[in-house]
């Protein structure tokens, strides 16, 4: 247990919601929870199921409606082919994670994650006895691995690459092209795995598109995960269905590992899910349009804070924002920032804004800016941290 924490999000949400209580009007820039509703279908979906009796254990592995919608959506926007036996429905993608790393790594062995980073990807390696090797993805390449990093990082003890494509927290969209160098790189190196963590791909703005590592480079099928759900497709985080597709082996011994520990996911919520997957996508593309604009909004006002700076990001609802400009300075009763915890801290307690630290995703001097808030929040957000960066004294 010494060798991990809790997750940097939970423990800010936390809190977040004691200063709420505390009468404070907190206002979470954090959090990675949509705040759209779950689509009104996929709710009377739900109620149906539960209506007619949908409310026993279902296979470990999911319903077979569940699988097959889950492999006609692969089909349908990846163009990728998987049987049922090469799927696994969890309660939530975080599990169909947890349980690859469980299954498939000895000690030592080394997981490659290219930082800024979502958390639990290391922590998740920590726990289940790895090692996780952090590869920086500085700012002037786009917050994107290079291929000579990557190649550098590999040693015999290699045994994943954990690949998030739309990347939490930076935004960031792998193009065709990068993936394939990515994909060379992966040729050479065969006893490597992937783990492609495709949770945001269909958030993506400017008409880009999000492709998996396989879609590029089919060689790569018989030794990847993909891993994907639909909290944030959906806005359906609270329901706790993720999935996995891959190798007909890998995904046996990831039912065993889910069998011995949650067993099979919501009844309720799978039926849920199978209504969001085959159901009208109207709505998030929709819903991506409404994104589009709240980072647009929110990118213009973060550039005119003194001290911040950050480029539109290509997907997800996070920005990742230098605050390189506030390091050095003192906030107005005096205290030194820093860092970027520093920062964020400053912001919680003198702006009631909630930020996480670049620190959390292995990348400073950054704080992280969600933009799942609607437009008049995010207005009032803005003047605040327009107000907190230029009460800072002093230069860098
Ligand atoms: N991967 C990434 C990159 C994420 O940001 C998250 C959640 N914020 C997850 C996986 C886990 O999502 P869930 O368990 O809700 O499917």
């Amino acid at each position: 247990m010494a060798r991990i924490g809790a997750s940097p999000a939970s423990v800010l949400r936390r809190r977040a919601r004691e200063l709420r209580e505390a009468g404070r009007p907190i206002i979470e820039l954090s959090s990675g929870n949509l705040d759209f509703p779950t689509p009104e279908h996929v709710v009377a979906a739900a109620h149906a199921a539960a209506r007619r009796g949908d409310t026993r254990y279902t296979d470990v592995d999911g319903t077979p409606e569940l699988k097959d919608a889950v492999c006609a959506a692969l089909d349908r926007h990846n163009g990728l082919t998987y049987a049922r036996d090469e799927v696994l429905i969890s309660s939530g993608s975080t599990q169909a994670l947890f349980n690859a790393l469980l299954a498939t790594l000895a000690p030592d062995d080394e997981v490659v994650v290219p930082a800024p980073y979502w958390a639990p990807y290391l922590d998740q390696v920590r726990l289940t006895g790895g090692t996780p090797v952090i590869v920086p993805c500085p700012q002037n390449n786009g917050f994107k691995l290079r291929p000579a990093d990557f190649d550098a990082a590999i040693t015999p003890r290699t045994r994943w690459l954990i690949l998030n494509n739309p990347v939490n927290p930076s935004g960031a969209v792998y193009s065709r092209a990068e993936l394939a160098d990515i994909a060379g790189v992966l040729l050479r190196h065969p006893d490597v795995w992937i783990l492609c963590d495709g949770l945001y791909e269909h958030i993506v703005f400017d008409g880009l598109r999000a492709s998996t590592l396989v879609e590029v480079e089919p060689r790569l099928k018989a030794r990847t995960l993909i891993v994907s759900g639909i909290a944030k497709t959906y806005a359906m985080m609270g329901w706790r269905i993720g999935y996995a597709a891959g190798p007909a082996a890998l995904i046996r011994a990831m039912i065993n590992i889910q069998s011995q520990t949650t067993s099979c996911p919501s009844s309720i919520s799978q039926a849920a899910a199978c209504a969001a997957l085959d159901g009208p996508q109207d709505v998030v593309r929709e819903r991506t349009s409404v994104l589009q604009t709240r980072r647009d909004l929110l990118v213009d006002t973060i550039n005119g804070c003194d001290g911040l700076s950050c480029q539109p990001p290509e997907g997800t609802f996070y920005l990742l924002v230098s605050c390189a400009g506030a390091i050095g300075k003192r906030s107005p009763d005096g205290r030194a920032i820093r860092t970027d915890r520093d920062f964020a801290a400053y912001l919680l307690e003198h702006a009631d804004l909630a930020v996480v630290a670049g620190e959390d995703f292995g990348l400073s001097p950054y704080i992280r800016v969600s933009f799942a808030n609607p437009p008049e929040i995010l207005e009032e957000a803005g003047r605040r941290l327009k107000r907190a960066c230029a009460a800072l004294k002093g230069a860098n």
